[in-house]
């Protein structure tokens, strides 16, 4: 059986959690420096498409620009 396994690839130098986030469709939010917040910083509401570089003013299920379906990376 030569059936491709569609997984993910991990790169040399990269971990596996690079790997997923490099590869799966997310919203990638800015930081923000902000003294006010506990961390130093936060984060922007406005994100970018991690697949097209589509920028959006709030999450979208999917991307308006590219369809990618946007999952969510939080707890990963
Ligand atoms: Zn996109």
């Amino acid at each position: 059986m030569s059936r491709k396994k569609k997984g993910i690839k991990v790169n040399r130098g990269e971990s596996a959690l690079e790997a997923i986030q490099n590869q799966v469709p997310h919203w990638i939010h800015e930081k923000i420096e902000d003294p006010s917040s506990i961390t130093g910083y936060m984060y922007s509401r406005s994100c970018t498409c991690s697949q097209c570089g589509f920028e959006a003013s709030f999450e979208k299920p999917r991307c308006p620009h590219c369809g990618a379906e946007m999952q969510h990376m939080k707890g990963l």
